[in-house]
């Protein structure tokens, strides 16, 4: 199996490592038959983020079908996706990629595996900590809590200045009237 960068995937392969449950597990979850996928590489060709990734999107679905669990919930790939679905509209097969990359966030999560990149995680949950305040997204407070848990408040400074004249960045929130409501979407 080609990567971009050397795979964990280096031993021969033992039948008893793998998961053969996993691919209908991550299938429920999704909701994406993840079997029909053809491994015709469209989405690869026009994933955005391929270059960054350890593995191109349509090899995570084959990790998955194989039973590759570890290999699959260990990979940056699931944490850079974007959610994009620029590969989805080119898949002839209707994959719903994000869907998938969803689902097997969760489950690494959930499991406690070995995140390949903690820093996305954490950018989600500052994200989420605004929605849950203001009721929506207020990207100052969002780049300050994860920088400051970072220790690197400076580093983007220059970028940070660019963005207020740009009106980009405010530094009060706008919050939505229906605050309670978004609360409620948030789990006690
Ligand atoms: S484009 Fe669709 S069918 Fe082709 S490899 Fe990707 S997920 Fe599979
Ligand atoms: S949804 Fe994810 S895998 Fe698909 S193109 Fe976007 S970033 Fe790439």
């Amino acid at each position: 199996m080609e990567t971009n960068q050397q795979t964990s995937i280096t031993d021969p392969i033992k039948t008893k490592d793998l998961d053969l449950n996993f691919v209908a597990e991550i299938k429920q979850q999704s909701g994406v038959n993840i079997s029909r996928c053809l491994h015709c590489r469209c989405c690869a060709g026009g994933c955005h983020f391929h270059m960054a990734t350890d593995y191109p999107p349509n090899h995570i679905i084959r990790l998955v079908q194989l039973g590759f669990r570890k290999e699959a919930l260990e990979s940056s790939t699931i944490w850079l996706c974007v959610g994009c679905n620029t590969c989805s509209v080119q898949c002839p097969m209707a994959i719903d990629m994000a869907a998938v990359m969803d689902a097997l966030r969760q489950t690494a999560i959930k499991e406690g595996a070995a995140l390949a990149e903690p820093d996305i995680l954490n950018f989600h949950k500052d994200v989420l900590h605004t929605i849950k305040r203001h009721g929506r997204t207020h990207k100052l407070e969002i780049m300050m809590r994860y920088k400051a848990r970072k220790l690197d408040l400076f580093s983007d400074f220059v970028v940070g200045t660019k963005m207020f004249a740009k009106r980009k960045l405010h530094f009060r929130p706008s919050k939505v009237k229906a605050i309670d409501e978004v609360r409620k979407t948030f789990k006690p």
